[in-house]
């Protein structure tokens, strides 16, 4: 790899995947006269509003938040800001309970209460900023080639090809560029697939959160998330019922259960209509607390997003060279944790900040900034893979008999007394939804 004072040229980095890794990545060095940044992008600049996850919201720490606001170009920071949703009183907290809502633990300790609710979209839209310069879309990168003194030569599948210093894979769990750099290495079905929805977040909504801030519901073999994001420009709507517009706020139900086990056993599960899928959740809950029920009647249809859950299987260091991964194409995890973009933010930073600091100290070569890169990404990414999956395998595999089930929960339970939770947070369990309606009375 050519060192700074050799080349005496701005380092051409190219990215595969315009995810939040790829583009935090690219608006970090976009204004760096010794970068010159191309993302390629398989997907077209507007999206997928439909269907995709980019409509859903990720939990961000303030420190996280405060290093972005710190590093990023300020037009991408202003639209930063406004992705940050509302959070509730008491903070962002995640109540576990049975399916007849009875409390099983609560996670409420100050790190978990600060976590920042940032909307997918708009975070999308903010990283964006600017990037009509340096973000080339409807580009499938298909291989690429390590060619001497020229660099790497990255192919596409338009049968275009193109040359860079460095070749980063933010192309997401199914990299094609992983599979390339790293043959050997494979991701692992869970076995478990996630249903999600939204619905419209109204006062009355609102008022339906399990515990104000959300839940993870617990039955043997199954499980069932509710969570929120509420837009500051527009908490309440209005909304179009049969679609609820990527900008909204909105409430989020995912339901998750064995993928052989749906009750729907006529078609494979991506195969069943939205209409169908909402059905299944229907069936699947039926039994359950009232309000569980009323949360997945209340969701559109349209909304459907299904995951088949796979974790990336432990990769080892390899040979640092001209090309790397970063993000979900190294470490794809369970979103049972909620921290899979949050690692392809800090990967993003991490590995701008090696790469700046070779430029700053210029006889290092590239290939030393990018070596530390990947020792610290490895780490803690392996490290999240492994702690996401112990979060599913707590939902799924340790309550997969009733009898597993209800040790699991009595163990829970017990953490749940053992563990300190901050005082003066009294809040009703699961909702202050009569309370709210008997002072309105
Ligand atoms: C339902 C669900 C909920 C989640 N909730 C959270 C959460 O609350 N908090 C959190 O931190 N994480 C969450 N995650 C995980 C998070 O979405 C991912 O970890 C994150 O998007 C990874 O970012 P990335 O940039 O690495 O990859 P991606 O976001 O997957 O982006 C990869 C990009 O590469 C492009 N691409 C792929 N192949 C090619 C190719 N051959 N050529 C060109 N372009 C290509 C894709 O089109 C895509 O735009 C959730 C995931 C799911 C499925």
């Amino acid at each position: 790899m050519p060192t700074r004072l050799e080349s005496n040229r701005p380092l051409r980095v190219a990215i595969i995947g315009a995810g939040p890794g790829g583009l935090v990545l690219a608006q970090l060095l976009r204004d760096d006269p010794g970068f010159e940044v191309t993302v390629y992008e398989r997907g077209e600049a507007e999206g997928d509003e439909t269907s995709s996850l980019t409509g859903y919201r990720i939990l961000i720490t303030p420190e996280l938040l405060d290093s972005l606001r710190k590093h990023l170009p300020a037009d991408v920071q202003m639209l930063l800001e406004k992705a940050i949703g509302v959070s509730q009183k008491n903070g962002n907290r995640l109540g576990m309970m049975d399916t007849m809502c009875r409390l099983i633990c609560r996670v409420d300790l100050a790190g978990m209460r600060s976590l920042c609710s940032v909307s997918r979209w708009k975070l999308r839209k903010a990283l964006l900023s600017g990037s009509r310069e340096f973000v080339k879309f409807g580009r499938v990168f298909t291989s690429y080639e390590v060619d001497g003194s020229k660099g790497v030569k990255v192919s596409f599948s338009d049968g275009e090809s193109i040359h860079c210093d460095l070749l980063v894979g933010a192309d997401g769990a199914g990299s094609r560029v992983r599979k390339q750099l790293l043959p050997d290495s494979s991701r692992s079905s869970t076995g478990v697939t996630t249903i999600y929805f939204k619905a419209p977040y109204t006062p009355e909504t609102e008022a339906m959160i399990p515990w104000a801030s959300g839940i993870m519901a617990m039955a043997p073999r199954r499980s069932m998330v509710v969570a929120y994001y509420k837009n500051p420009a527009k908490p309440y709507g209005p909304y179009d019922l049969n679609n609820i517009d990527p900008e909204d706020s909105f409430l989020m139900v995912g339901m998750g259960c064995y993928t052989n086990e749906f009750f729907n056993q006529d078609k494979h599960p991506d195969e069943l209509t939205p209409e169908e899928l909402k059905d299944e959740c229907l069936n699947r809950a039926r039994g359950w607390h009232p309000l569980l029920q009323a949360l997945i009647a209340i969701t559109v249809p349209n909304s459907v997003f299904v995951s088949h859950i796979k974790t990336q299987d432990p990769i080892e260091p390899w040979k640092t060279g001209q090309v790397t991964i970063l993000g979900d194409a190294a470490h794809s995890m369970t979103p049972f944790l909620g921290q899979g973009a949050t690692n392809a933010i800090v990967d993003a930073m991490t590995l701008a900040e090696k790469l700046k600091w070779t430029e700053e100290k210029e006889k290092e070569t590239i290939t030393a900034g990018v070596r530390e890169y990947e020792s610290s990404m490895l780490k803690r990414g392996n490290a999240a893979v492994k702690n996401s999956l112990y979060a599913l395998d707590l939902t799924f595999a340790w309550g997969n008999t009733p009898w597993r089930a209800w040790f699991r929960n009595l163990a829970l339970s017990f953490w749940d007394i053992l563990t300190p939770h901050p005082a003066n947070l009294v809040e009703p369990f699961p909702v202050s939804y009569s309370e709210s309606n008997k002072k309105g009375n």
